[in-house]
């Protein structure tokens, strides 16, 4: 992309208070990224191909490469030497893109400000819990942003610095975290076994 990313301080805290929201919203699928990264490793292991599409989205995607420019940019702001530090020592071949270079042990390892696709994605196995709770009726064949799913404020790529021209406001990011935080609670309440009301 031709334009160049403009970081504003201010912005990067908001996304990151969204992305704190987003994360904890994300920790409702409990266990369910680290049984997929264990299955991953052990089909990888086994040398399988079948079924590659549904692997560790980090194991097969490269974030941090499909989003240079706008995450070096970002990240230098909080530590210039940001990719050494989180860059592993050994390049293991996956498939696709991946694995993404930020993938630790013990997950992603950078702590705030990844790129939005990584803090907004629905992936098939998320969408088919999130259906069969009643929480949405949407697809589930492929990965989803979580907007496709609930009306929230179109400000993250503002506040990320990837578009440029848009004022944000302190009750946009006020708005999007109530939206995020209905959604949270219909998914809590499914969970229970409570009766969420279909969107
Ligand atoms: S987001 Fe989906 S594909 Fe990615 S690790 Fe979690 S369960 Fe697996
Ligand atoms: S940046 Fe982190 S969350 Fe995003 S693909 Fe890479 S390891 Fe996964």
């Amino acid at each position: 992309m031709g334009t160049k990313n403009v970081v504003n301080s201010n912005y990067l805290k908001w996304f990151h208070e969204i992305e704190k929201a987003l994360w904890s919203f994300f920790g409702l699928f409990g266990e369910l990224c680290g049984q997929c990264a264990q299955d991953t490793l052990e089909a990888m292991a086994a040398g399988e191909r079948e079924g590659r599409d549904a692997w560790c989205c980090c194991m097969i995607d490269n974030q941090v490469h499909d989003n240079w420019e706008s995450l070096n940019a970002v990240q230098s702001r909080i530590n210039r030497q940001w990719y050494d530090a989180i860059r592993r020592e050994k390049r293991v071949r996956g498939v696709g893109n991946g694995p993404c270079p930020a993938l630790g042990e013990q997950g992603c390892r950078i702590k705030k400000c990844r790129p939005i696709t990584c803090t907004t994605q629905l992936c098939s196995k998320m969408l088919v819990v999130l259906n069969d709770l009643g929480v949405v009726q949407s697809a589930t064949h492929r990965a989803l942003q979580i907007e496709d799913l609930i009306a929230l404020p179109d400000i993250l790529p503002d506040l990320y610095g990837t578009r440029k021209g848009r004022t944000v406001s302190r009750a946009d990011v006020d708005a999007y975290l109530a939206a995020l935080q209905r959604m949270k609670e219909r998914f809590t309440e499914a969970v229970k076994g409570g009766n969420p009301t279909p969107h």
